[in-house]
């Protein structure tokens, strides 16, 4: 069964002579314990595919589901605690709160959401990711692959069902990188959650199961078990 299907997926921004088409006839499905990435060139609509996936928006026309729950129908604030309780995302900037440590930036999503934190899954995570050392530091104490693996955990410390990523290692160095995208992987093999990544890296495509590639708002290929040869 998917984790998430989107369903002849339509985007159109504007109106009139100003509209712009992001996504036409999209169909696409993300499983469990699998690691998609998403390449294209600019403008390809591979950041408002990530957003309907993760309803952040809702297409024009079409179906996205999440397991049983179809996005399109949902009111905002339902949404809100769809995406706090079953999505996890990381982006290309970290985005973590400078002020706080880096335990406290894993943490702060749960404590908001009132959700009891797994301490054992919390310091299992750190672990995983490196970061025993650098749990008291802040933001700019951290190398950017180490913010970039605390933003992971963060990502994955309510287990969620689906992990968006849009350019992960785009601020990263090769090694830091790496890193990051081995974190990805053991999320997706050994906790079976999805991961969707979108990257203009063929490096870090190469990482994946499979890759989508997307240009002028349709899928035009799909690519199992990619090389960054193929991909490049
Ligand atoms: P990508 O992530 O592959 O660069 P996007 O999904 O950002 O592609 O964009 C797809 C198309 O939609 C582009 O032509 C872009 O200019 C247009 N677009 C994206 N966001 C908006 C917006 N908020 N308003 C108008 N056009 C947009
Ligand atoms: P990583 O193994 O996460 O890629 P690096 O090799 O990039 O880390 O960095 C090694 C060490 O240098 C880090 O542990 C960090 O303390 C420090 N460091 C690297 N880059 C920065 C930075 N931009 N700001 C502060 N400290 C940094």
């Amino acid at each position: 069964n998917p984790v998430v299907l989107l369903a002849d997926v339509d985007v159109t921004y504007g109106t009139g002579s100003a509209a712009v088409v992001a996504l036409r006839k999209v169909n696409i499905s993300f499983t469990a314990a699998e690691f998609t990435a998403v390449m294209g060139p600019s403008g390809s609509g591979k950041s408002t595919l990530l957003k309907c996936a993760a309803g952040l928006m809702s297409p024009t026309s079409g179906s996205v589901r999440l397991g049983d729950l179809e996005l399109t129908a949902m009111p905002e604030a339902e949404l809100a605690v769809v995406r706090r309780r079953k999505i996890g995302f990381v982006f290309q900037a970290f985005n973590l709160l400078p002020a706080l440590t880096a335990e406290e930036n894993i943490t702060l999503p749960s404590l908001l959401d009132k959700r009891e934190i797994d301490r054992e899954w919390l310091a299992e995570l750190i672990r995983k990711f490196g970061l025993e050392e650098r749990t008291g530091h802040r933001p700019h104490e951290l190398s950017g692959g180490q913010q970039q693996r605390v933003a992971v955990c963060r990502a994955l410390l309510g287990r969620p069902d689906v992990i968006f990523a849009d350019e992960p290692t785009g601020a990263l160095d090769s090694h830091a990188g790496q890193q990051v995208l081995d974190g990805l992987r053991t999320a997706v093999d050994t906790m079976g959650q999805s991961v969707v990544m979108v990257t203009h890296n063929p490096v870090a495509a190469a990482h994946a199961d499979r890759v989508v590639f997307l240009a002028d708002g349709t899928v035009v290929d799909k690519l199992e078990k990619p090389t960054s040869d193929a991909v490049a």
